[in-house]
């Protein structure tokens, strides 16, 4: 069976769970080899060969901390000459994407970003993606060597499937370009306690309709009852309510949850563009001809300052 390379995502050991969506989908096309780089790279191992990885290439090195993507697509390359692999998925973060268009460019192959879901095919693995505000589906397939493919989270369930997940160390040698930018400082975020907008299984978000950020408050509630991120649209954001990392859009974080909660959005097509691959979409407005309501599951017609603090105690309740 072909082998598919995994790029894997973890902070010191600790695998994200973007990556283990990927082994789900890996092992749709063939056997996942996991490639893990940086501090914390052989603890990785258990977890991956839990979920489907039946190899783990390490490689541990202060360059993966110290400098940008260019030492992460030197081992990337390297295992892709090792293992000569059928395809290889990254997360579709924005470093995962520089990487993949990278690696693509030096292998000479085409690159499909953000896909949201991965089939085998006659020809090669084929990929889903969303456009146009979810209108249309599009199938796409790589024509030119060995397909490199972003998928966005929370496209595919993680599922355990054991396998031998035997670790090899990954001979690297990086290039002249490898420390060209240096990394000179890092400022965690102060943590909210809540999910990674981009990786959280719901999203709660809010819009001009809030009408503050002293409300914003309501919306957050709304999120911890449901352990959810807190997103905002642009108008939240311009209004200085919201950080503009929360931002969902097309100029702000693109999030593909299980649920999506929006209140007081209008569902401009900028919007919409962030987060029109939910799964299921819910939206709280007060005109009952707002454009969101074309694209929902569950619409409420309602004031937000009424509905949004009863949920909330109903799911509180629960
Ligand atoms: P509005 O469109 O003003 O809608 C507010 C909604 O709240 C209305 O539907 C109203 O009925 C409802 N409402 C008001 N009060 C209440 C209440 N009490 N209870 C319930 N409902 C209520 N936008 C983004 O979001 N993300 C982007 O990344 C983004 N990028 C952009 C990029 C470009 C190049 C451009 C031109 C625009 C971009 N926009 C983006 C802006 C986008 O076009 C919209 O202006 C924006 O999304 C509107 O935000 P909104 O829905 O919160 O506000």
């Amino acid at each position: 069976m072909a082998e598919v390379l995994v790029y894997v995502d973890h902070v010191d050991g600790a695998v994200r769970k973007p990556t283990l969506e990927l082994l789900t989908l890996a092992r749709r096309i063939g056997e996942p080899v996991a490639v893990a780089l940086g501090a914390g790279a052989a603890a990785t191992a258990g977890a991956l060969a839990e979920h489907g990885a039946v190899k783990v290439l390490t490689h541990e090195a202060a360059e993966y901390a110290d400098y940008l993507v260019v030492p992460k697509v030197d081992a990337l390359q390297a295992a892709y000459d090792a293992v000569s692999p059928a395809a290889v998925l990254v997360p579709s973060s924005a470093e995962g994407k520089e990487i993949a268009a990278r690696l693509a460019l030096r292998i000479g192959s085409g690159v499909i970003t953000d896909a949201v879901d991965l089939e085998a095919g006659d020809e090669g693995p084929v990929a889903t993606q969303s456009a146009f505000a979810a209108s249309f589906t599009t199938k796409t397939r790589v024509a030119k060597g060995t397909p490199v493919i972003t998928v966005k989270p929370n496209s595919a369930p993680v599922e355990a499937a054991p396998a031998a997940g035997s670790v090899e160390a990954l001979d690297v040698t990086f290039s002249a370009q490898a420390t060209g930018t240096k990394v000179t400082a890092r400022t965690p975020r102060e943590s909210t306690g809540r999910p990674e907008l981009t990786e959280a299984a719901i999203v709660v978000s809010g819009g001009r309709g809030v009408n503050g950020s002293e409300n914003f408050g309501l919306i957050e509630s709304l999120a911890d009852s449901l352990g959810a991120a807190v997103g905002a649209s642009r108008a939240a954001v311009d209004a200085g309510w919201y950080p503009h990392t929360n931002q969902v859009g097309q100029t702000g974080k693109s999030v593909s949850p299980q649920l999506y909660i929006a209140n007081g959005i209008s569902g401009a097509i900028q919007h919409r563009a962030g987060m029109q691959t939910s799964k299921t979409i819910v939206a709280v407005n007060k005109d009952a001809e707002a454009p969101i309501f074309d694209l929902v599951d569950y619409g409420v017609v309602g004031d937000l300052f009424d509905v949004v603090p009863q949920l909330t105690e109903e799911i509180n309740s629960r």
